[in-house]
């Protein structure tokens, strides 16, 4: 392919930019932001979780609770009656009254054991309790971190989409300069070969590959017409002859 030495150095130029908008595109990709955003949505989701658990203990726990705290009231009640009865001297048969003690004993032992089972039913809803405080405060810090990478991600994100614009811009007007068949070749050449369309040739190196040119290709290219559109055998890119191709 032939095409004006002007046109093969705007080349140079178009793949200054691509290169530019890959390294942009990687950048935003691999923001470390993201993936940190990634990892602080999931806490935050996980401890969300964990307090629907915890806050479903302790809603168990209080029923748990006012269930025995109504058993002992019953039993106090009961008692409270007997020993009315008891003080009030209207039974006066000794088995009577020696049932109504009896029952008053072991209403007096079960009292105790549903105050044991109160107490035990009270900590276990104080340690709830304390669990539900503890991941309410983790998720509010959570959340705060998956704002303010939300926030860094949207501005980072923000700053390289500009700057993309800007060379995407600065490329519109280059290509203006560049045939559609030299285009066509650069970027089908880009297209396959990693992100590399053209490369300059420099002090008789590719460029693209950094490789040092064998002396008989160097010897073919200083022969080649000003307008030929010459490639690297290594790496295929179009080498581009500057004032320091070292020919
Ligand atoms: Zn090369």
């Amino acid at each position: 392919m032939k095409a004006p030495a002007s046109e093969q150095l705007i080349l140079l130029e178009i793949q200054e930019r691509d290169t530019r908008l890959a390294q942009l595109q990687h950048r935003s990709k691999t923001l470390p932001e993201k993936a940190e955003l990634v990892t602080a949505r999931e806490r935050a989701e996980r401890l969300r979780k964990e307090l629907v658990a915890a806050q479903t203990i302790v809603s168990d726990l209080e029923r748990e609770q006012a269930k025995a705290d109504a058993d002992v009231d019953l039993v106090r009640e009961r008692s409270r009656k007997d020993r009315h009865l008891l003080d009030s001297g209207e039974i006066n048969d000794p088995k009577q009254l020696q049932s109504l003690e009896s029952e008053l004993q072991s209403l007096a032992k079960r009292q105790s054991d549903l105050e044991d089972v109160e107490l035990e039913v009270m900590e276990r809803l104080e340690g709830a309790q304390a669990a539900v405080a503890h991941l309410e405060t983790a998720l509010v810090a959570a959340q705060g971190d998956v704002e303010r990478l939300d926030a860094d991600v949207a501005q980072l994100d923000g700053e390289i989409a500009r700057e993309r614009g800007a060379v995407e811009s600065e490329r519109g007007d280059l290509v203006g300069g560049v045939s559609a068949e030299l285009l066509g070749l650069y970027d089908k050449i880009r297209g396959d070969h990693a992100g590399r369309g053209a490369a300059r040739l420099y002090r008789g190196r590719c460029d693209g590959c950094r490789i040092d040119l064998p002396p008989s290709e160097v010897a073919a290219l200083k022969s080649a017409a000003e307008d030929e559109v010459l490639r690297c055998e290594e790496c295929r890119c179009i080498l581009v002859r500057t004032e320091e191709a070292g020919l």
